[in-house]
Formats: structure tokens, C-alpha cells, sequence
């Protein structure tokens, strides 16, 4: 998901949708912002795009107010329903509380069941409603000690804005597992958070800092304080975020994304070079690696994939009968670039091999004569617990497949993924070793660095 907030700026709703917009490729479900105008708050929310729902100028006019807070909807918890699209609004004794969520809470089952037994009364099926909930029946008086308390009962990835009647709150999780910034707008002094520095850019703020893991920033009338409720623990940061999920002209915890992957498709070359005649992009994910790619192997980048830019992720569709659709409505082959060529073909991710699939037959069918796939990721063998949507193990096709078999089920000559030193220097670090503990790459590797409650029951660390 994509969250954003603002405070302090004249329309910041029409901000928010901007910033939406900028943050579309976050989640393209459903979008929603909610605003205050000091004296109460103003919501809209819909299913579809950004400019689906906001499209409209009237619309923006209802939400009035110098503070607005704002998600994209990438579901990976709940279906969906209007009832689940964030931020989430709620009425409490001390007030009204907005929320707008990025991340997965991987106990957020165990906790429902215990606050429905206790007899809250759940309206959506997300897990960011367990925030809610926690905050309501909290014993804390004031707003922002419920909300650390609740913070506190939570496992999981949450890059959090929270909106309240006298200030914005934005915190990630112990170990800022997905993004979460601090900007300012020059002119009023507006504070921004965003899930990403184009979200900035977009509206002309400048960047101050990320959200530190585990940190608690706190804006309002007495300007900014920084709380930080939890015991030191380091970051594991979703490394996925730089192969595939940020937008390329982001910068994350002061990497660029775009050199990030430009220089994974350096290392990429570098460690499986092939003679070919053109290095190909499966956009627009696999472009910057297959630019890196055709610089340091000297063979020429053509646009042999030509991509439609009017559908959404095809991984984001529900099924998989849809998912094959849209594969077909996104991508057409260029015959021009490809007619009688050994081809490279690089793409950020192989996860369950049914797009790799058909653009390699679409590749063929327009002449190629070898194609070569080359990946900006390692294999993906496990789920994601913390925010992205990637299937279960059984569906995940390098979790039930031999290397060879995955390239034969594929059709192509040959495959080949970055390896873990690979990416890892392409981060900037020595090798594998040097990023140790760095960053979260459970996907690749199982090594979950938050428990999964829900999964394993509560006693499993
Ligand atoms: P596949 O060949 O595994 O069907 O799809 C791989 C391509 O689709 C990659 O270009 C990747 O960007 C995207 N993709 C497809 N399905 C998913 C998914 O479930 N999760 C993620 N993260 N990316 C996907
Ligand atoms: Fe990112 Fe993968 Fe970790 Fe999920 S499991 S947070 S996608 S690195
Ligand atoms: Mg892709």
C-alpha cells in the first residue's frame, strides 16, 4: 500500500490525491483521504484508481481542511470491499482518529479473536482495524499513549499515519520494514509523510528524513517531537522494496532505487554474461536492470516488449484466470527488435512463472531465435508475511522447481537469477555477509525477522 499525509497546507486534501497518484503503483485497488478542518474530519473513499475515486475536483471540495491523511490499497489481509478500504476513521471518547496503514500485522488474527471475545465489534476484515480496536479499549488517556499502547500488542510490518483533531502521527514498526518518510513544503511549512520520496516531488516538498524504525513522530501546534517507545533492534528494511515494489525515481534509506537496480543488472552480467544481440526489458519493472545489463555486457538495449500503460499490475487481479488475461492486455512483442535475434530478456521476479511464461512464447512467436531470461531477483521460495502479496510456498514456482525445470517449464535457452552477494553489493555492501541483518529477504531466503503469530501460535518466537 501507499500512505500519505499531510499537515498544515490550505487544500491539503487535493495534496493528499496528488500524492496518491505518485504512490498509485503501491496498490491500485482502492484509494481513500481523510481530512480536518479543526473541527471535524471529512472522508471518501472508493474502489479503483486514484483517478477513479479523486478524480473530480467536487470531490476533493468535500474534503476541506488543512490536514488530510491518505492510503492506496494493495490488499495482502481482507478482500475487497468498500468497508476495507483505508484510512480507516473512528469515533472514539477522546475524539475522532484516522489511520492509514502499509504493512501486514502477522498477529492481527490472534489479537481480533481475543477483542472479539472481549466484544469489539470488527467492521472490516483488515488488520489495521485491530489498531482501532486497541486504541479504543486502551486504559491510556490521551490519544497518543493509546496509540503507543496498541503499537506495543502488534507484530508485524506497519509503516503507520495516524490523523487526530490537534496533530499527525507517523511510525514504522521496530524494524521499518516498509518505507515511511518525513518532508516539508517550503513555502507554509506543511510537514508531509509519504511511503516514498516521489510523493514528495510531486507536490514540491523537500525531503527531511526517513521515519526511523521504531520511531514515533509526533506533529502538532508545538511543532515536531520524536518518540521512541521500544528498545533499540536495528532495521530490516524489505529489500523486495528496491528490486520491484518502490518507484525508480525514489531514494530509500538514502539509496536511490534506480541505481539500485541498475547495478543489480551490472552484477547481473557480470556473473551470467551470454552471447546475445539485444538486451530486452520486461517492462516496466525489469528496465533500469536491463539497462545495467546491456552497459556493462556492451550489448545493445532494445525495446523488444512494448507495454501497455493503461492496465494495472497484472499481480495485483485477483485470479488467475484474470491475472492471464491482463498479462495478455499489458505486454505486446515488438517483431522489429526481435525478428531473428538472441535475445535477453530481464525481469525483476519470477513468482509463480505464468507472465515469465507467455512473454517468453510471445518473444518466440515474433522471431527470436534464443531468449535468454536473466533476473533482478533471487528465486522466490517463500510468502510474504509483511505487506506483499506474494503466494503461498505450493503456488511460488522456484519453491517446487529445480533450476532446469523452471527453465524448460519457462521455454527458454537459459535462466538465470542474482545471486545473494550480487544484490547485496549492488546495495552498496562488501557481499552477503556485510548486509547480514540489514535487511529483510525472508522471500529468498526464510529468514522471517518477525515472528508470524498467527501462523505458528504465540509461544513460537
Ligand atoms: P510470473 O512470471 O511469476 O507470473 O510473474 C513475474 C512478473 O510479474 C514479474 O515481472 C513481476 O513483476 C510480476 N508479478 C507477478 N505476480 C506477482 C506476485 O504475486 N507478486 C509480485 N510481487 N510480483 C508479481
Ligand atoms: Fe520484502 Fe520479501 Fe521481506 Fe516481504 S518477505 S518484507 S517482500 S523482503
Ligand atoms: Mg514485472
Amino acid at each position: 500500500c501507499g500512505v500519505f499525509g499531510v499537515w498544515g497546507a490550505p487544500d491539503a486534501a487535493a495534496l493528499a490525491a496528488l500524492g496518491l497518484h505518485a504512490l498509485q503503483h503501491r496498490g491500485q485497488e482502492a484509494a481513500g483521504i481523510v481530512s480536518h478542518d479543526r473541527e471535524r474530519f471529512y472522508q471518501h473513499k472508493g474502489l479503483g484508481l486514484v483517478g477513479e475515486v479523486f478524480g473530480d475536483q467536487r470531490t476533493i471540495a468535500t474534503l476541506p481542511g488543512d490536514a488530510a491523511i491518505a492510503h492506496n490499497r494493495y490488499a495482502t489481509t481482507g478482500a475487497t470491499l468498500l468497508r476495507n478500504v483505508q484510512p480507516l476513521y473512528a469515533d472514539f471518547e477522546f475524539g475522532g482518529l484516522a489511520v492509514a496503514h502499509n504493512g501486514n500485522l502477522t498477529n492481527a488474527a490472534t489479537l481480533r479473536q481475543a477483542l472479539v471475545r472481549r466484544g469489539c465489534l470488527f467492521q472490516s476484515t483488515t488488520d489495521t482495524e485491530v489498531f482501532v480496536h486497541l486504541i479504543a479499549i486502551s486504559l491510556y488517556a490521551n490519544v497518543l499513549d493509546r496509540l503507543i499502547d496498541a503499537v506495543k500488542q502488534v507484530k508485524g510490518a506497519y509503516s503507520l499515519i495516524a490523523l487526530t483533531e490537534d496533530g499527525m502521527v507517523g511510525l514504522r514498526d521496530p524494524l521499518g520494514v516498509r518505507p515511511l518518510i518525513l518532508g516539508r513544503m517550503p513555502g507554509n511549512g506543511a510537514w508531509v509523510f509519504a511511503s516514498e520520496t516521489c510523493a514528495l516531488d510531486i507536490i514540491g516538498a523537500e525531503f527531511v528524513r526517513d521515519v526511523e524504525p521504531g520511531e514515533i513522530v509526533v506533529i502538532n501546534a508545538g511543532g515536531l517531537r520524536s518518540i521512541k517507545p521500544f528498545a533499540e533492534s536495528g532495521s530490516r528494511f524489505c529489500v523486495f522494496e528496491y528490486i520491484y515494489f518502490a518507484r525508480p525515481d525514489s531514494v530509500l534509506e538514502g539509496h536511490p532505487v534506480y541505481q539500485a537496480r541498475k547495478q543489480i543488472g551490472i552484477e547481473l552480467a557480470r556473473a551470467s554474461a551470454v552471447d546475445a544481440d539485444v538486451v530486452v526489458p520486461v517492462p516496466d519493472s525489469g528496465v533500469p536492470s536491463a539497462m545495467g545489463y546491456a552497459a556493462e555486457s556492451g550489448i545493445p538495449f532494445e525495446l523488444g516488449i512494448i507495454r501497455n500503460h493503461y492496465v494495472g499490475r497484472t499481480f495485483i487481479e485477483p485470479t488467475d484466470q484474470i491475472r492471464n488475461l491482463g498479462v495478455r492486455m499489458k505486454h505486446s512483442a515488438n517483431r522489429a527488435v526481435l525478428e531473428g535475434q538472441r535475445v535477453i530478456l530481464v525481469d525483476d521476479s519470477i513468482v509463480r512463472g505464468t507472465t515469465s511464461r507467455k512473454i517468453v512464447d510471445m518473444v518466440r512467436a515474433a522471431g527470436a531465435r534464443e531468449v535468454h531470461m536473466r533476473i533482478s531477483s533471487p528465486p522466490t521460495i517463500h510468502p510474504c508475511f509483511y505487506g506483499i502479496d506474494t503466494p503461498e510456498e505450493s503456488k511460488l514456482l522456484a519453491a517446487t522447481h529445480s533450476m532446469e525445470q523452471m527453465r524448460e517449464l519457462i521455454g527458454v535457452d537459459s535462466l538465470a537469477f542474482i545471486s545473494f552477494d550480487g544484490l547485496y553489493r549492488a546495495l552498496g555492501y562488501e557481499n552477503r555477509g556485510a548486509a547480514q541483518g540489514h535487511y529483510c529477504d525472508a522471500c529468498f531466503t526464510g529468514d522471517y525477522p518477525i515472528s508470524l503469530v498467527d501462523r505458528d501460535g504465540a509461544l513460537v518466537a
